[in-house]
């Protein structure tokens, strides 16, 4: 391809308002342009690099037996509220209507679709397992779309989804794709976490999350070195490094005027730094008031307190409530003597004493509190977020907690879609039984995104040489000297004939201009053609990654650029 001949509008200077680095660099080398918030057009450039994905995609689940199939985007309402989703599902589904007032959605997953048709077509076991996938377009109205194509209201996604007569049967297709997304994460080049995570709005146990590390993500992992694990911040029981506490001591109250914060009390005379305070919230759980208790500097993560009182009905008491619930106001509560309300208290306080906590007396403290002494009826659980310094509960290794890319999704699904829309077949007892699904997403763009975080320098984007938009790009320094342009252009020829995607940058600009767009741009292997090198038989090939030069003879240029192609090709992921 010649560069004269293919749209890629590269931008010199950064764009006002993308945060992401690889937002940036998507629009700078001319991958994308925006249409409306979370709405991308792909731009010559980025077609090929998501198709490149797209194809290493498809390979692998082709590998595992999955047949692809293409689903519409418009779904009837019907379907969805078969599933009883219509209704589950808030503002993230785009929802219209036809001439006829008929309710219409556009596909933000496809469970339903490929429930009815496998309703409609699957009779007996015999016929299963199926793994069933398409690439396909899916639609969200995300409440805050940033971060370019992370976060699309429009993207595509790989979605499969497996059909089988029993739960022995989900967990084979299930480990199958878990070794399917593997392969693609580590083809692209991405070193993905996977992560025990909980399965939200699509129903079903158990889901796996495959997470990749960057400043651009927008989830916490907690990750040890140590087991090789990593957990979502929401399920992370982490355990807090010990303190020594000094002898216990009596019970006292002392005043505090206007001390309300653990911040304040940290700094008052006679107070407490905040990992000796009891941080006391109150909560109105199921309509009762509730206590949960955290060490000073501890955060509550509202996932946990969920799964600790086994409802998702609660919400942070009023001051009124906890007045009426405790006697006193926010800022100076506490659990000591309370009995007659739900108490519970995070891990990291068991044992702790000399603690200093609120006495349910406005402006008072109590000072000297044992926890186990002087607090009655805890229920131990972990209900705080992990933080850094911790120690993994398993092998005690401290974890570190980083910000992480969701790149896939596979969920164990159940029998949530085959009972609600009445997915069944006869197994081999000649007995109607329901089929046991899975469901299982890739986003194409974020992969594409995750590969330009993970992949870039100060210059712009740095290939990974199987995601490569090209794989070479020919920088000819002069267009003028006749004999130097018949080279190049067999050069171009010998590397198209070699299977090499080549891009020949054949626009009248300054040698300087054209380096830093291939920079931007981020072709792995550069050759610089100029009739200065030819005259001395050389041609110079540039390494993207390392800008590593060497000139090489330039009867050999085809073959050293495929020997570089093999060791970039087999290049460990990040
Ligand atoms: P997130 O927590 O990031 O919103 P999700 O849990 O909603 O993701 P799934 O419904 O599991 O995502 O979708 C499967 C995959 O589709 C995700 O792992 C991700 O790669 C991709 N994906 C989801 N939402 C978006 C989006 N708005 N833009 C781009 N890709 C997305
Ligand atoms: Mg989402």
């Amino acid at each position: 391809m010649r560069w004269s001949q293919i749209f890629i509008p590269t931008l010199r200077d950064e764009p006002a308002d993308a945060e992401a680095i690889s937002h940036k660099l998507m629009l700078r080398a001319g991958l994308v342009r925006q249409l409306a918030a979370g709405v991308y057009s792909k731009l010559p450039l980025g077609l090929r690099a998501s198709r490149k994905v797209e194809a290493i995609v498809r390979e692998e689940m082709e590998r595992i037996g999955g047949q692809e199939f293409h689903l519409p985007v418009l779904h009837p309402g019907e379907l969805w509220k078969e599933s009883g989703r219509w209704s589950q599902i808030g503002e993230e589904m785009f929802r219209l209507k036809d001439r006829r007032q008929g309710d219409y959605c556009l596909g933000m997953t496809h469970e339903e679709v490929f429930t009815a048709i496998a309703r409609d077509e699957l009779r007996s076991y015999r016929q299963l397992p199926q793994i069933w996938f398409q690439i396909q377009t899916k639609f969200r109205d995300e409440a805050r779309p940033k971060s370019g194509v992370l976060r699309g209201r429009e993207f595509v996604m790989k979605d499969s989804y497996t059909f089988d007569v029993d739960f022995a049967g989900l967990d084979i297709g299930f480990d199958k794709h878990a070794e399917a997304y593997r392969r693609i994460f580590e083809r692209c080049g991405i070193k993905a976490l996977s992560v025990q995570a909980a399965s939200g709005a699509m129903g079903g146990s158990e889901s796996v999350e495959f997470m990749s590390v960057s400043d651009a993500g927008e989830d916490w992992t907690v990750i040890c070195p140590g087991c090789d694990a990593a957990a979502n911040l929401e399920k992370a029981v982490t355990v807090a490094p010990e303190v020594v506490d000094p002898d216990a001591e009596a019970l006292e109250k002392f005043p505090t005027p206007g001390i309300r914060t653990i911040d304040a009390l940290a700094h008052f005379a006679g107070g407490a730094p905040a990992e000796r305070q009891i941080k006391t919230l109150v909560y109105v759980v199921d309509d009762e008031p509730t206590l949960f208790l955290l060490r000073g500097d501890h955060e509550l993560n509202e996932v946990k307190l969920a799964e600790a009182t086994g409802t998702t009905t609660f919400r942070a008491a009023t001051p009124e409530e906890c007045q009426s619930a405790l006697g006193a106001r926010p800022g100076s509560l506490g659990a000591v003597s309370v009995s007659n309300i739900p108490i519970y208290a995070d891990d990291a306080l068991k044992g702790r004493v000399e603690m200093v906590t609120g006495a349910n007396d406005d402006d008072h403290h109590f000072r000297h509190v044992s926890v186990e002494r002087d607090l009655q009826d805890l229920r131990w659980v972990s209900l705080r977020n992990a933080v850094e310094g911790d120690g993994c509960a398993a092998c005690g290794k401290e974890v570190s907690i980083k910000k992480t890319i969701e790149l896939g999704h596979i969920f164990k699904l159940g029998l949530r879609y085959s009972e609600s829309m009445n997915l069944t077949v006869l197994n081999d007892q000649g007995k109607d039984v329901p089929v046991v699904m899975g469901s299982y997403g890739i986003g194409i763009e974020r992969l594409v995104a995750a590969v330009i975080e993970a992949y870039h320098d100060d210059n712009g984007i740095v290939w990974p040489w199987s995601i490569a938009p090209f794989h070479v790009v020919i920088t000819p320094i002069s267009l003028k000297d006749e004999a130097a342009v018949e080279k190049t252009e067999a050069i171009y020829d010998g590397l198209v004939a070699a299977g090499l995607e080549t891009l020949l940058d054949d626009r009248n600009e300054r040698p300087g201009v054209k380096f830093k767009d291939a920079d931007l741009i981020g072709i792995p292997l550069r050759l610089v053609i100029g009739p200065k090198g030819l005259e001395r038989g050389m041609v110079e090939l540039v390494e993207r990654g390392t800008s590593e030069k060497v000139d090489v003879p330039y009867g050999e240029a085809v073959e050293q650029v495929r020997a570089r192609a093999d060791r970039l090709a087999s290049a460990a992921p990040r």
